[in-house]
Parts: C-alpha cells; structure tokens; sequence
C-alpha cells in the first residue's frame, strides 16, 4: 500500500470521475514543510502561527514573524500557503500576557476577540504577514469569527497596515486572499452573507462540532457528543459549501475531520473544493479519492442531509464505500 501512495506523491488529486480536488496540510512551524512536500502537498491549507507565540517569555518580534513567514511562502515556492492570524486562548495560554481566569475559556476572549482589543500584538502579525507576500502565494485567514463586523474590523486593520508599509515604500502583493475559519455556528449558518465579503471559507470543525453538539473537545465524559457526522455538522458544511460557490468563492475544511476516511466520500459528495489535514493523511487521502466517484457520492447528499443520527451516517457510507 505504501508503494501505491508513493506512486502518487507528485501527482494532482482527482476523483474516480475525474473531478479535481486539492489536498493541503496543516503546519505549525516553518520546520514542517519538508514533510509535507514529502507527503505530496498540495498546499498549506493551515498555518497555526500561534506556536510562534507559545513556549517563551515574549510576544515575537515583527522581524522574527517575517522570517517564518517568508520561509514557509519560499519554500512552498508558488503554493498556496493559508496562514491563520493568532488564535490565543482557549486552551492555548500566553504566560507573559497575562489574561484574567475565565469560566468558559472556549466561549472566552480568543483568537480574533483578543486580537481586535489588542492591536498592539495584531498589527505587528499583520505587517510581517504583507511583508512577507511578496515571497509566494499568500493567503490569510482569521479565527473564531462569529460576527460579520469581526471580519471587517479585522480587514480593516489588515488593509490599513497594507496602506502603511506602501506608504514606507515597502512592496506588498495585491493578490493576497482574505478569508475566514468556519468554526462557529452562527457563522455557518450566515454563510450566505459572509460569502459575499471573503474570498474563502475555511471550515474548522474541532470547533465547529464542540460548539454545534455543545461537548468540550477536551472532555472525555462527553466525547461521546463528539460526532464529526453528526447530521447537523453536515447540515452546517452543506451551508458553508452552498453559499461559498454561490458566490464563486472556494471551501476548504481545516478540522481534523477533512483527513477522516468515513468523512472524505461525504465531504466529496458536497463539493468542498480543498481538504487540510496532517501530511502523513495526504497520501491515503489521494488514493482513497481516485477510486471515490464524486457524481456518485454527490447523489448521496439529500438522503445523507435528511438522517437523524450520526450512527445511520456512518453505515450508510460504509455501506456505499465497501468498507
Ligand atoms: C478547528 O477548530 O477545526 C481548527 C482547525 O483549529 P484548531 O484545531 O487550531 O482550533
Ligand atoms: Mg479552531
């Protein structure tokens, strides 16, 4: 079986029918890029840049979130490299900022709320990401949106940083994509509005089924609500990937379950244009889809939309996919 995925490595992923896919990983150092270009990457479809914050004593400097940057776009060399602006909090601490305790930390001050009421620690992200477009293909991404106002106060800050450095004379490209996670239902829900504003989706589900069934990603007493086939959840994905492309906008899924094999022919089946997963999930990923027909699987959708339980999900695509 490896020699098979091997064979595949430098190869485009298409379905049985020869519907075009891309396969992308998610990153979370500069480091991590060998693997996957030996993996047959397509693209970085998540950049987690907040190691880049985490394990020591201060915020990074500009320069230093610059030269990361910079090499993961040079080594990618023309592939599209998705970073995802500071997603703090949660479970992910800054010992030197020192936040207050909170109840709910998950429904807590994170991510883009932090960084919209810190733009002190945004502003220095977001100049070194347009500093460091100018060396590949550049798209950015920003988390944990709820609310249309977050994503334009968040591009706002983005497009008044882009005036600022060409105002210093520095060189910024003008093809960068500006795009959101999907990771909160309300935001799945309004997909049709946002989808007139970004220019991609990228649909998080670690968080999207935490806050759809209501269980902690964390807690083992309730992982049994953890249901990435829940029929909800692909309700919700449906929604995302319908408004997306009815506004000629491209989906991607970042969660881990873009990697899953009993998701993969589902998430086929409604169109999700480009799937993040770990490196080492590509290869099985691209050969499982060259024997899937998407036209096959897409005729799936009504019946798998209409299930009421998880359970019924999953049979029926084991059923379908002979395994
Ligand atoms: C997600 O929520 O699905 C996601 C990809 O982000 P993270 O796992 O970093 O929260
Ligand atoms: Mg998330």
């Amino acid at each position: 079986q490896k020699q098979e995925w091997a064979k595949l490595k430098n190869e485009k992923t298409y379905s049985a029918d020869g519907v075009q896919v891309e396969l992308a990983a998610n990153i979370g150092t500069p480091d991590d890029i060998e693997g996957v270009l030996n993996n047959g990457g397509e693209a970085v479809g998540l950049y987690r840049t907040e190691f880049l914050y985490m394990g020591k004593s201060s915020l990074p400097s500009e320069e230093e979130q610059y030269e990361a940057y910079k090499s993961v776009l040079e080594q990618m060399d023309g592939k599209a490299v998705v970073v995802r602006t500071l997603d703090i909090g949660g479970d992910k601490e800054l010992s030197y900022l020192d936040l207050p305790k909170e109840m709910n930390p998950f429904l807590g001050f994170r991510a883009i709320r932090f960084c919209l009421e810190n733009e002190d620690v945004f502003r220095p992200q977001l100049r070194a990401l347009l500093r460091a477009s100018v060396h590949g293909n550049l798209k950015i991404m920003f988390p944990m949106i709820a609310t249309l106002e977050e994503f334009r106060a968040a591009k706002a800050l983005l497009l008044e940083e882009k005036e600022s450095l060409k105002n210093e004379g520095i060189a910024v490209s003008d093809d960068i994509e500006v795009g959101i996670m999907v990771e909160i239902p309300s935001t799945a829900v309004l997909a049709r509005q946002f989808a007139k504003e970004v220019d991609f989706f990228s649909i998080g589900t670690n968080d999207l089924i935490q806050y759809t069934m209501a269980a902690d990603r964390m807690n083992e007493q309730v992982s049994y609500l953890y249901q990435p086939y829940h029929p909800a959840i692909l309700n919700l994905v449906n929604n995302v990937i319908e408004a997306a492309h009815s506004e000629g906008k491209w989906v991607g899924m970042c969660g881990e379950m873009a990697g899953d094999p009993i998701a993969i022919p589902i998430l086929l089946g409604l169109g999700l244009d480009e799937f993040s997963m770990s490196a080492t999930s590509i290869l099985p990923a691209r050969t499982q889809i060259k024997n899937l027909s998407k036209e096959e699987m897409a005729s799936y959708k009504e019946q798998l939309l209409n299930m009421g339980t998880d359970e019924e999900v999953v049979e029926f695509i084991k059923e379908k996919t002979n395994m």
